[in-house]
């Protein structure tokens, strides 16, 4: 009985010194002996269904989104002549085909970048601005939300993916923020501008998301352009041909009506 006792301690006085003599090799090990040693039994288990458990870290509240956009989003180019915006890039595939058709044209646009995109491919980033264009933040992971979220939220998603942008393309001038959706509230306006960014709203929208044809995108384009539109395409966020069809036809077309001119 006693002769046991005394190996226990002893054993246990064996497992305490290798336990910090091994230090640095295993801190989770040297850990967990107090947590077994706890003298109280294991507690009931609260039913854990697996709604509740993901339930458990409470959400903020979204913030309601208006009935009307918020003021201030800029929605002309600011000249007589159209501007062209593509979002949901940088894209391996599309991003060049654009940039191509755009540096062939001698004509620049707004690339509205998301971050996660942006860290996955600075190369496209990096030549994005090296070709003149202009730079537009469009969230991180295009969080169709993000302005209903707080504020804080807000700040740290915008700050993020100019961080990933400017390690990309350092020094570059990130002048515009464009909501995901379009689905803007007065509080991120506000963030947005805080950051040095300019709202960037459109009023022309093919609906190219959608995957119509790409004669149905030029249809929509020719229908609603009138000088000094913004007009809103796609570059990444799915297969974009039918956008490169129709640009190959849209862009020698608005430059000769309009002019192509940079936001201002
Ligand atoms: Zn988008």
């Amino acid at each position: 009985m006693r002769s046991r006792a005394v190996l226990a301690l002893a054993l246990g006085l064996v497992l305490f010194l290798t336990g910090c003599g091994g230090a640095g090799k295993t801190p989770t090990q040297a850990a967990s002996p107090p947590a077994s040693a706890s003298p109280t039994p294991a507690p009931p288990t609260p039913t854990p269904t697996p709604t509740a458990s993901r339930a458990t870290p409470p959400k903020p509240k979204l913030r309601p989104l208006p009935k009307t956009l918020p003021a201030g989003l800029h929605r002309g180019s600011g000249d007589k002549a159209v501007a062209l915006t593509f979002d949901d890039g940088p894209d391996p595939r599309w991003t060049p085909q654009i940039l191509d058709q755009l540096r062939a044209a001698h004509v620049t646009a707004t690339f509205c970048l998301i971050g996660k995109q942006a860290e996955r491919h600075p190369e496209l980033v990096a030549r994005i601005v090296r070709e003149g264009h202009q730079l537009c933040n469009h969230s991180w992971r295009h969080d169709l939300n993000l302005g209903r979220r707080p504020v804080a939220d807000i700040k740290a998603d915008l700050a993020r993916t100019n961080r990933v942008i400017r390690d990309a393309a350092p020094g570059a001038e990130i002048t515009w923020f464009r909501q995901p959706g379009g689905r803007w509230t007065a509080e991120e306006v506000e963030v947005a501008r805080k950051l040095g960014m300019r709202p960037l709203h459109w009023d022309v929208d093919p609906q190219d998301w959608n995957h119509p044809n790409a004669k149905t995108i030029i249809n929509r384009v020719e229908a609603a352009v009138r000088p000094g539109s913004i007009v809103l395409m796609h570059d990444g966020g799915g297969d974009r041909k039918q956008t490169m069809a129709a640009c190959r036809q849209l862009i020698p077309e608005l430059k000769k009506r309009y002019g192509i001119s940079r936001l201002r």
